[in-house]
Formats: structure tokens, C-alpha cells, sequence
């Protein structure tokens, strides 16, 4: 049946502005890392698309390499965008990537010229855009010099393939420098997408500050720890389907009795708080104010619509925060 997109869609969701510039994202988006390939049913992806969509979710942050195989996760996005969203390319914000293995040889990974401009003619045919709103460095290279990188994020921008550009996984120092190397050519760093959950603290050791301080935005990748701050695994067992079940990205040996008395603790303070610990997690991650977004997977509806609504929760106490930081002090945080 032809998609109708809800027409209450922007009556509750929140958005936040992506440092100084004019673009707002909502406070969460959805990527499409897992789920979106050939192992997930299309009509899954479909209803989780839709669903997003109608709740006002308007950012889909994707990667070349995201799938399997690679490049699926964009092929299957441009055929839901041709099904279901082309009235309303507009009110997306469709992103993009390229620094890890894509293809064989020596120009299908890192930073050169040659990879990323060839990945991002290669994003758009699978998706079927002529443009992507965000288009990514996917990681430093420390073999290519940064000015060549972030030369091909400005050629990407002036040639109309990308309307913004961004960094993922650049260290504070990195980052500082790949903005002065922007600003030297005219164009803008949008935003910076790092790892960042309770379980993954290390963008507070400055990069955070750093993001602030450069007025650039943040749209934080893996707050629920692939699943870990959720609960999934909380009863100690790994549930058919679940991404720990797969093991390749989120080894069931992570799930320990470490991890579960930590998470346990979590889901007590997310229970005091009435959410669930996925929710918690999500407000964790956005409690910061240099935090513009919150980086989702969903691998059902059901999911997706519980993390959606972490942005209607009360702000933390102290006494929350301390307990969240104690909760993990055993090493896990
Ligand atoms: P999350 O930490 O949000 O983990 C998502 C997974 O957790 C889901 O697929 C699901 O796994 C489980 N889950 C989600 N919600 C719930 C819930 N309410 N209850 C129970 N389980 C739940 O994020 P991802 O690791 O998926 O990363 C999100 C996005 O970040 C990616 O799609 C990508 O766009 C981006 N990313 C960027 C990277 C980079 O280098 N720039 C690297 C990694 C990700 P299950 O299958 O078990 O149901």
C-alpha cells in the first residue's frame, strides 16, 4: 500500500541544532549499520523506516560498507526511498561514509582522494540520490595527509554530491586540525560522529569539550552499546536473533557476569527513573549539551518506538548520575 507519511509526524519529536549551523537533526536518528541488509526481511526494514519517519525521525545515517554484503544496507534504502519516500526527499537527511574496506585493492579503504570520491559516486548510484545531505571521513587515515582528505569532502560538497561533511572517529587533536584544513578551504565541518554510551566514555577525555569549543555537532554512534544497554542479554541469556547471537560485531562473550552485574545495577536506576534501560541510556547520551543526536539501531518497531521515547524523559539527578558512574565502575565504563 502507497506509504502516507503520519501528518502529526513533527507534533512531539525534538531537534537540536548541529553546533552553529543551520541544520537541526532529532534528537534521535536511526542508523542502518545492522538490520538493513540481506539478512532482515524487507518488509521489517519497511515498517521500521515508516514508523521513524512518522515519528518525526528525519535523519538515516548510512555507510558504503554497511550490509551484508557490503553496499546492501544503500541498495535496500534506495529502493525503500523509491517505494515510500520520494514525496518527501526534502524532509530527509540522508548520510553517508567512507574510510573502512569497501572494495579490493588499494583505493577501497582509508582516506585518498581516489576512495572517497569513487565510494561516494558509488553510495549515490546504489541509493538512487544525486545527493547525499552528510557525507562522512569514516576515520583518520595516518597515511594520507588530512589535507588530501578533507580536500575530497570540499570536492564533494562544491560538486553538489553532498550538502555538509563530517568526521567519525577522529581523536580531539585530529579534529581540531580537519577543521582548520576546512576552514582554510571555504567549507564548513558539520558534525562529528564518535562512539559514545555509558559503556564507552572516552569522548568526555576532551573530545566532547573539543566539539564545543569548534561549535561543530555531534551525533553519538552505539549508545545502547549494540544492545548491551538494553534488556536484552539482562536474564544472562543470548536470545536467537539478537546481535550478540551472531557474534561477529557483538561477541556473546562480552555478556559476563561483570557485564551483568553492571547492567543490573543500570536497569535499577533506569527503573527508578520509570524507563527502561535502553531509555536511560539514550538520555545519558543526550544529557550533554554538545551531544546533537543519539545514533540508533533497530532491529524491530517495537524497539525503535521504546528509544524514541527516551526524549521525554525527566533530566537527571545527581544522585542518578553518581549511580550510573558507580554502576560501571568496575571496569565496564
Ligand atoms: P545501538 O547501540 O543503538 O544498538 C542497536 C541494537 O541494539 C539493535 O540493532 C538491537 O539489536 C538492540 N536494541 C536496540 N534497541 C533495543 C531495545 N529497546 N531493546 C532491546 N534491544 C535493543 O546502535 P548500533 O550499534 O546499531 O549503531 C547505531 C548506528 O550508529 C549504526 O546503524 C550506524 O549508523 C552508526 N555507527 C557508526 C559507526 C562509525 O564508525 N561511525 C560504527 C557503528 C555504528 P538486536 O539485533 O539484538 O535486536
Amino acid at each position: 500500500m502507497k506509504f502516507r507519511a503520519s501528518q502529526d509526524r513533527y507534533s512531539q519529536i525534538k531537534y537540536r541544532r548541529v553546533g552553529k549551523s543551520g541544520l537541526l537533526l532529532p534528537e534521535v536518528s536511526l542508523g542502518l549499520w545492522h538490520n538493513f541488509g540481506s539478512d532482515h526481511s524487507f518488509a521489517n526494514q519497511r515498517a521500521v523506516l515508516r514508523r521513524a519517519f512518522d515519528l518525526g525521525i528525519t535523519h538515516f545515517d548510512l555507510a558504503n560498507n554497511y550490509g551484508p554484503p557490503h553496499g546492501q544496507a544503500e541498495i535496500n534504502f534506495g529502493e525503500h526511498l523509491r517505494k515510500d519516500f520520494t514525496a518527501y526527499r526534502d524532509e530527509m537527511i540522508i548520510s553517508t561514509k567512507a574510510g573502512y574496506d569497501m572494495w579490493d585493492g588499494p583505493y577501497g579503504e582509508w582516506g585518498s582522494r581516489k576512495y572517497l570520491l569513487a565510494s561516494l559516486d558509488q553510495s549515490l548510484d546504489r541509493m538512487g540520490l544525486e545527493y547525499v545531505d552528510i557525507f562522512y571521513s569514516h576515520r583518520f587515515d595516518p597515511e594520507t595527509p588530512l589535507e588530501e582528505t578533507m580536500g575530497a569532502l570540499a570536492s564533494a560538497v562544491r560538486s553538489g554530491k553532498a550538502l555538509y561533511v563530517g568526521i567519525s572517529n577522529y581523536d580531539p587533536q585530529q579534529t581540531i586540525r580537519a577543521k582548520q584544513i576546512l576552514d582554510s578551504m571555504g567549507i564548513p565541518l558539520l558534525i562529528h560522529q564518535p562512539k559514545y554510551s555509558i559503556l564507552e566514555k572516552t569522548p568526555e577525555w576532551g573530545l566532547l569539550e573539543t566539539i564545543e569549543d569548534l561549535g561543530i555537532g555531534s551525533i553519538v554512534f552505539s549508545p545502547l552499546a549494540q544492545g548491551l544497554l538494553t534488556d536484552r542479554y539482562l536474564d544472562g541469556k543470548v536470545p536467537k536473533s539478537s546481535r550478540a547471537s551472531k557474534g561477529k560485531f557483538l561477541p556473546s562473550a562480552q555478556i559476563t557476569e561483570q557485564y551483568l552485574t553492571a547492567a543490573r545495577a543500570l536497569n535499577a536506576v533506569a527503573t527508578s527513573r520509570n524507563q527502561s534501560l535502553a531509555q536511560m541510556a539514550i538520555s545519558w547520551v543526550l544529557r550533554q549539551p554538545a551531544v546533537t543526536s543519539a545514533l540508533i539501531g533497530a532491529s524491530s518497531v517495537k524497539q525503535l518506538e521504546q528509544n524514541y521515547a527516551a526524549i521525554f524523559a525527566n533530566p537527571f539527578t545527581m544522585e542518578e548520575l553518581r549511580l550510573i558512574d558507580d554502576a560501571t565502575k568496575n571496569g565496564l565504563g
